[in-house]
């Protein structure tokens, strides 16, 4: 099985992304945890949108596509399901996912969004906190490890450069204009499963388990 889970910022598609991959052995594919990767390593690709990225916009087509099948390339001889997480993520990407699939023989995806209230989802990123050492995730506005520190590390934990909220806003707005037109696509095909993402993570999960057992 092949998955696209959508879901603006906030909605919770990383964590239920790693829960999904270990239920359904599905290889984890973050766009956006690639191009951070890129970018915290100075790669070339990495300088060239560090800004574009920190302004809460999208990088080019081509080079998200690009990266995509690279990986896709790569993981050739492990791995033929992807759970892909931030992509495609215009009209013209869909067509290069296509492709892809084609090209290296993966199914057509099942296409999942989770859904959240605005006002949640803005809660959720900008109280999001990221440990270093441990890479979990915490969001200050519900957990309460006193000095604002991972519980495992002790240490201070990171704000993402692209979760202050000026910068919230415009990847909202970006999603809005750019990523929906996406989904009406996968609707009109009757190929997409709209869930609620809101409440707790295992509600989520069971959801999203109730509606891919339906589907396969
Ligand atoms: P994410 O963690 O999925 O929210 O992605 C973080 C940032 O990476 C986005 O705000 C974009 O700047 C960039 N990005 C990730 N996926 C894509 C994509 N499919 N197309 C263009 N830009 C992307």
């Amino acid at each position: 099985m092949n998955l696209v889970l959508f879901g603006p910022p906030g909605a919770g598609k990383g964590t239920q992304s790693q829960l999904i991959c270990e239920h359904f052995r599905l290889t984890h594919l973050s766009t956006g945890d690639c191009i951070r990767a890129a970018i915290r390593a100075g790669t070339p690709l990495g300088k060239s949108v560090k800004e574009i990225v920190e302004r809460g916009e999208l990088i080019p087509d081509e080079t998200v596509s690009e990266l995509v099948e690279e990986v896709i390339s790569q993981n050739r001889s492990t791995s033929d399901s992807y759970l892909f997480d931030g992509y495609p993520r215009t009209l013209s990407q869909i067509g290069r996912l296509e492709e892809i699939c084609e090209k290296y023989n993966l199914t057509n995806p099942v296409i999942v969004a989770l859904e959240v209230p605005e006002s949640v989802l803005m809660l959720r990123i900008t109280g999001r906190r990221i440990c270093l050492d441990c890479k979990n995730t915490f969001n200050i506005y519900m957990h309460h490890p006193e000095q604002n520190g991972c519980d495992v590390h002790q240490c201070r934990l990171l704000q993402r450069a692209d979760d202050k909220p000026e910068t919230v806003r415009e990847r909202l707005r970006v999603y809005h204009s750019q990523t929906e037109p996406v989904l009406h696509h996968y609707e009109m095909l009757g190929r997409l499963a709209r869930i609620n993402g809101s409440g707790a993570t295992e509600e989520v999960f069971e959801r999203i388990q109730t509606i891919l057992a339906e589907t396969y």
